[in-house]
């Protein structure tokens, strides 16, 4: 008799919470435990922006983003992937530093030195259907055969190039030194940086430069690729010091390699870091023996 009256006791305040529920047309949620439910509540009001995953040195040696991917290959080069189209920038280290990759639809070439322009690379990787890109400088340094295949852009302007799989909007941006002692690298309209356009994400290339105007004018960047050695580009703080003016999504040290050896990029990041937690700042991995 007992049981039966706690029985109907529980079921009429059981029907007296769900009417309640029903008469504020709360939508009741059936959790699995009470330990759930207060794991959610803690959760819901505690609710924190996810830091977004940024691949470690070592571990996750590639970026992937809105479809797009792009793999480190060594100090400035690198592959960029999207929709089945390759873009290689700055291919260097013969074919086989590029066996993982499909060959290339676009390349793309920010400067004379070696480290940016290999010939002989070129010659092994270039399809009949390669689209090449880059300064008139390095075009004059290429045989004729891979003359047909360039176009020149130069610093301040864009072009679109569209092949059957994908459209690719490229703006060529200045790179240069200012540091009178560096002016000799890179002379200012010689090289140039780039920003690509792939599937709306805007990627930036800076190529080897200082933290110049053009680069902390730079508006609505997802992704940086930021070069910092010495004494060929700029420090780690004049790196950081326009990151932060110009506010990437996500920033990626690359070219950090000088005559000293590597720059302290873990120092950059520090710096970006504290200037801003809304840039992402990523470290991979460019070089094989470090
Ligand atoms: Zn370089």
């Amino acid at each position: 008799m007992k049981t039966k009256f706690y029985s109907i006791l529980l079921l009429s305040v059981l029907l007296y919470t769900c009417k309640t529920e029903n008469n504020k047309t709360v939508t009741p949620v059936i959790e699995d435990t009470p330990a759930s439910i207060e794991e959610h509540s803690t959760t819901d009001t505690h609710i924190e922006k996810e830091p977004e995953v940024i691949s470690s040195p070592k571990i996750n040696n590639f970026i992937e983003k809105e479809g797009i991917t792009i793999s480190p290959i060594e100090h400035g080069t690198m592959v960029l992937e999207y929709n089945g189209t390759n873009i290689y920038v700055d291919p260097v280290g013969g074919k086989d530093a590029f066996n993982k990759h499909k060959a290339p639809d676009f390349i793309i070439i920010t400067d004379i030195h070696g480290d940016h322009l290999d010939v002989k690379t070129l010659e092994t990787i270039t399809t009949p259907n390669t689209v090449i890109i880059g300064p008139k400088a390095v075009k004059e340094k290429l045989p004729e055969v891979l003359q047909k295949n360039y176009n020149v852009i130069f610093n301040g302007l864009s072009r679109s190039f569209s092949i059957s799989k994908m459209d690719v909007d490229i703006e060529a941006i200045a790179m240069y030194n200012l540091r009178e002692e560096a002016l000799k690298f890179h002379p200012k309209e010689r090289g140039n940086g780039y920003v690509l356009t792939l599937n709306n994400i805007r990627i930036y290339i800076s190529g080897d430069t200082e933290d110049i105007f053009e680069m902390r004018q730079l508006k609505d960047i997802d992704i940086a690729f930021v070069c910092m050695n010495l004494p060929y580009t700029m420090t780690v703080e004049s790196a950081a010091s326009a990151v932060l003016q110009f506010a990437p999504k996500q920033v990626y040290p690359y070219h950090y390699r000088g005559t000293e050896g590597y720059s302290d990029v873990n120092r950059f990041k520090e710096i970006v870091n504290n200037g801003n937690k809304n840039i992402s700042v990523g470290l991979l991995n460019w070089y094989p023996e470090q």
